[in-house]
């Protein structure tokens, strides 16, 4: 009787792979197809993920991350650049640095210095993961990390210990302050500059507080070990002009300041290379690659300098797609006269584990993980805290997810969510993080236990004894 029930919702014939907008290397869902029974898989190769399958197996929350996607994708992204700069005779070197900050767990970290990362760190205590994983002799001795954010004397320390132990660190001056101190210091500098323009961010404040206003950039006093002269626009950058702009703006400063400082020979770009969550027509790497390489060239050529080395920083484009959060449906309720016709309240929060969809109003790529090839409704999600907030309506639109069942459980994928969320995720209403597994070479391991009562009181300190 179930079994006919959910087959009399299917509805065959459809292209639901391209409905779901799934198989598009352009979206990042090259990865993602349906099978046979409306089931959203992922493929690594000969490999097989079904997340409907996983769901039931291990619960949800749950997060699944899939370290070869990262792997891919980095693979491809220093492959433009270095490909360009030969098309193209560039004579500068090319280095990825993989900015910690977009999302710091072992999972996510390792991958990339599998396929040969830099990285860039905004703190101390993300510094200290980096000193321990060089002390485990992990690391291959020319990496390189560069440090950014605000130094207070304890990351000062850090920095010059492991300059001490032989590491190639190099501290990215960021205020007047920091420069006394780094002034000294033994090894390569670099130093931030505030652009003096507009891009098509979220980000993009009227007044920045980042790195050193141009004025006072051109008026330094000679550092004699400056490197690297860095800046940052801002996140999920909406145009590739925005970014093409930075990178001309830029190099009208870097050819100044190279005038006063003869080691300069770095221009390290930041990030914010967007991604295409909403899976809309959107700009690629392999073209922003190419024409950034041009414009250096032809600027550097037509200012009569040496090609300078580029460093990138785009981190929200390598790892935003190797995570999939998924949402069990647990309840429903009608809505009367809005857009979309009934709530699914879901068995995570979205304000403590996609804190961007409350933050921000980031808009996501919601899909379900089940029963994708049958009739469907149109619906908000909520989460399970008791925050009115705790919700996701496409910017009160409406999602299009399957019709419940009473027979099934209704899983909701929800794409893209490797970058950011983790570190800024929390415990509105102590509800446990989602569960993290890992998809790899076939197998799938358990990284993150779900929290339990116990673990979570801790955190609070409530440790046993209620006194
Ligand atoms: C946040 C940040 C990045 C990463 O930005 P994405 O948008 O994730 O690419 C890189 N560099 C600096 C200095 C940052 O603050």
């Amino acid at each position: 009787m179930a079994k006919k029930k959910i087959k009399k919702q299917r509805k065959k014939g459809k292209n639901w792979r391209k409905f779901w907008k799934l198989g598009i290397d352009e979206f990042n869902t090259q990865f993602f197809n349906i099978n046979k029974d409306g089931n959203l898989i992922v493929t690594e190769g000969h490999h097989v993920y079904n997340l409907n399958s996983l769901a039931n197996k291990y619960g949800t929350p749950l997060q699944v991350i899939f370290p070869f996607i990262i792997e891919d994708r980095l693979k491809d992204l220093m492959g433009y650049f270095q490909a360009y700069m030969k098309i193209y005779g560039y004579k500068g070197k090319f280095f990825y640095h993989y900015p910690m900050k977009v999302n710091q767990n072992k999972e996510f970290i390792l991958p990339l210095l599998s396929e040969g990362a830099n990285l860039e760190v905004t703190s101390s205590n993300e510094l200290s993961i980096v000193k321990k994983v060089w002390e485990s002799d992990k690391f291959n001795a020319k990496i390189r990390v560069f440090c950014n954010g605000p130094k207070t004397n304890q990351y000062l320390d850090l920095i010059e210990e492991l300059r001490e132990k032989d590491m190639n660190i190099i501290p990215i001056i960021e205020s007047s302050e920091e420069m006394e101190r780094i002034i000294k210091y033994k090894g390569d500098v670099g130093v931030r500059v505030d652009l003096n323009i507009k891009a098509d961010t979220h980000w993009d404040k009227k007044f920045d507080r980042f790195g050193l206003p141009e004025k006072e950039i051109l008026d330094l006093s000679k550092i004699k070990n400056l490197k690297i002269m860095h800046y940052h626009l801002g996140s999920q950058i909406k145009t590739q002009k925005s970014i093409l702009e930075g990178v001309k703006h830029a190099f009208t400063i870097y050819e100044q300041l190279q005038k006063t400082h003869p080691n300069l020979d770095t221009i390290d770009i930041g990030g914010g290379f967007g991604v295409p969550y909403e899976k809309k027509k959107f700009y690629t790497a392999k073209s922003v690659s190419s024409k950034i390489i041009k414009i250096l060239k032809n600027l550097s050529d037509k200012a009569g300098i040496k090609h300078p080395n580029l460093a990138i920083e785009w981190g929200q484009y390598i790892v935003a797609p190797a995570e999939v959060t998924i949402y069990k449906v647990i309840s429903k309720k009608y809505i009367d006269k809005a857009n979309a016709k009934a709530w699914y309240i879901v068995d995570g929060s979205f304000i403590n584990d996609l804190k961007d969809t409350w933050a921000i109003h980031q808009k996501w790529h919601v899909i379900p993980a089940n029963n994708m090839d049958c009739a469907l409704k149109r619906v908000w999600l909520a989460g399970s805290s008791c925050d009115s907030d705790d919700k996701y309506t496409a910017g009160g639109n409406y999602l299009l997810l399957p019709k419940l069942s009473e027979n099934e459980n209704q899983f909701v994928a929800i794409l893209d969510t490797g970058a950011y969320q983790d570190g800024l995720s929390s415990h509105h209403c102590l509800l446990s993080a989602p569960m993290k597994i890992l998809a790899q070479d076939g197998m799938i391991q358990i990284v993150r236990k779900r929290e339990s009562s116990e673990s979570i009181a801790k955190l609070f300190g409530w440790n046993g004894d209620q006194k």
